[in-house]
């Protein structure tokens, strides 16, 4: 019994969706758990860090055995999530090959409620990854951030502060409490021009979740990374050298890793389900050919060990000049 091996399955687009929904509970408890252990992984050391009397001795011995509890439980999400996560193309063909980029971070990612019919730079705007903000207020007074200008759109920008609250009681005491998507819907006046950032008073556009995720990422990827981190350093470089201090240059050259991998993440998943898409009109990420993206599957061959980067502005630059060469040329110049 059961040795017969499983078919794989291939979901399909709105399957995949309805999923990943479910599991977002299942990504949740995974980070919950992780944050409790983390605490108590912490006190233990400042436990020890004090010396131990006789009580604390007592109080070790109870934490630290909570704290393997814990890591059991987190081990016990993995290997359900991974169970998953066999399942999903964007995984197999992209995620999974990203060195830096485990099935946590994975399930974190794809629970994250992305639109593939909206473009590149709206999933930028959602997760924050943009380098300035607008401070508008509509037209009945909201307070609101956005990415772009109101005053530079064709269309008009409608306000899109949530108006309505739902509310349940029982027995006196609200059991539920929570914003209704309905929206205000009126004119957005523009505000002034201020760094990407929460402000008081105002409506943030990101996604909080979406942005955080992407910050994890692109530290695990400049830790750990192949590509992401040979990118990374050199960027971080680059910003020390212009005189920006050690942790500003950091940021920055993380900010940087966060775009280029959505850009990956968002042209591969829209190539593995046969999704046409538009890239926005520049990039500002390679300096040779500031138009144009390193083609994700370029850097899956540096994940797999098929290109070596000595140098990453050498490898830049090949890439930038066979740009008119068909792909497959391109490819055998950056093997050879
Ligand atoms: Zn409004």
């Amino acid at each position: 019994m059961g040795r017969a091996k499983k078919t794989q399955k291939t979901l399909t687009l709105s399957q995949l969706k309805q999923k990943l929904f479910y599991y977002r509970a299942l990504a949740d408890t995974y980070e919950a758990i992780q944050k409790l252990r983390i605490a108590c992984s912490n006190r233990l050391t400042a436990i020890h860090k004090l010396g131990l009397d006789e009580e604390e001795k007592l109080r070790e011995r109870t934490l630290s055995s909570i704290v393997d509890e814990l890591l059991e439980q987190e081990k016990r999400i993995i290997k359900i999530v991974k169970e998953i996560l066999k399942e999903i193309p964007i995984y197999n063909e992209f995620l999974k090959k990203i060195k830096g980029i485990g099935p946590a971070l994975s399930l974190r990612l794809l629970s994250i409620n992305w639109d593939l019919n909206k473009k590149l730079s709206d999933w930028n705007a959602y997760a924050g990854l943009v380098p300035y903000v607008y401070k508008c207020k509509c037209q009945k007074g909201h307070k609101l951030l956005l990415p772009y200008n109101p005053e530079k759109r064709k269309e008009e920008i409608k306000c899109y502060v949530i108006t309505e609250r739902e509310k349940k009681k029982k027995g006196g005491s609200i059991i539920l409490d929570r914003e209704k998507m309905k929206r205000c819907g009126a004119p957005v006046r523009i505000g002034e021009i201020a760094p990407c950032r929460k402000h008081s008073g105002y409506k943030i556009f990101w996604n909080p979740k979406a942005k955080k995720t992407l910050w994890l990422i692109s530290t695990s990827l400049a830790k750990s990374g192949k590509f992401y981190k040979i990118f990374y350093e050199y960027w971080r470089e680059k910003y020390l050298k212009e005189k920006l201090s050690l942790p500003h240059a950091v940021a920055r050259a993380k900010r940087k890793v966060a775009k280029l991998f959505l850009a990956h993440f968002y042209e591969a998943w829209h190539e593995i389900e046969g999704m046409s898409y538009e890239l926005p009109y520049q990039f500002e990420y390679l300096k040779h050919s500031p138009d144009r993206l390193l083609d994700w599957k370029i850097i899956i061959k540096v994940e797999e060990g098929e290109i070596e980067i000595e140098d990453f502005e050498e490898f830049e630059k090949e890439v930038s000049e066979s740009k008119s060469e068909d792909k497959e040329k391109m490819e055998k110049v950056l093997k050879k």
